[in-house]
């Protein structure tokens, strides 16, 4: 029925994406394509299903990379604009199926409804305007998405708190600075591990490498990708190679299986 999940990496990189516009730092001059990092997002799919986990500023060239024609709904982690900023590039899809199924808590929900009035709004809507099917998430409260059940994960992102999403074997987290035991709990006996590594000097909001390996440490899963990557992790080839067995560093457009 839901296996196996297929997740494809759409984007693995930090808010700037990797190269950032402008640099000439080394990695962002890299012709290594797994140096090239869009803004983070992921495909989940299964039978006929596709969902994705944030709409960000690289949503177009992402759904076109991998020719993604039908979209079932997106799953919204926190509001920040490289997790959000894509939301009008639904319109191909929306022309399509009818309003976009969105998974969001609240204050994520409300954030969008600010920035992107225009697809929220009933009245008056303006002609070519998207719409999205709001599905409010809370923490502790497990939801569908198709015919596959999706366990929240609240975690802190300095002062934010955000939401990561266990799928059965396979559990995604970004933007993760610290989480409580409570949580922690819900993750155990995960197969696959998603979490992000931003660079390896420490950051306010985000895990830095050492951070994000203890916590894989501590979950223990079969194996863990890194994402949310910075250009000042270093290189993908090098940074490899000094990873614990079991544990990667996501790269776009790789495909798993869980
Ligand atoms: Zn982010
Ligand atoms: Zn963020």
């Amino acid at each position: 029925m839901k296996e196996p999940l297929k997740i494809t990496f759409l984007g693995t990189g930090t808010s700037q994406g990797i190269p950032i516009i402008g640099s000439k730092h080394p990695v962002c001059l890299s012709t290594d394509t797994k140096d090239k990092r869009l803004r983070v997002s992921i495909l989940v799919s299964w039978n006929d299903y596709n969902y994705v986990v944030d709409c960000g500023p690289d949503f177009r060239q992402q759904m076109l990379t991998h020719d993604v024609s039908k979209l079932d709904g997106i799953l919204f982690t926190h509001e920040h604009s490289d997790h959000t900023a894509g939301l009008d590039d639904i319109r191909p899809f929306f022309f399509r199926q009818g309003d976009i199924p969105i998974y969001a808590q609240q204050r994520v929900s409300d954030s969008l409804r600010r920035r992107f009035d225009y697809i929220f709004t009933d009245a008056n809507r303006y002609p070519g305007a998207p719409a999205v099917a709001v599905n409010v998430i809370e923490k502790g409260k497990s939801f569908f998405i198709g015919d596959m059940n999706v366990i929240p994960i609240e975690a802190n992102h300095n002062r934010v708190q955000v939401f990561g999403f266990r799928f059965f074997d396979f559990t995604y987290l970004t933007d993760v600075k610290t989480i409580d035991d409570e949580e922690k709990e819900k993750i155990y006996g995960t197969k696959v591990l998603v979490v992000n590594a931003l660079r390896e000097e420490a950051h306010h909001s985000h895990f830095n490498l050492e951070e994000a390996l203890k916590f894989i440490e501590d979950i223990r899963p079969e194996k863990a990708y890194l994402t949310h990557i910075s250009h000042l992790l270093g290189f993908h080839e090098e940074v490899e190679k000094k990873l614990p067995a079991g544990v990667h560093l996501a790269y776009d457009n790789l495909v798993i299986e869980v």
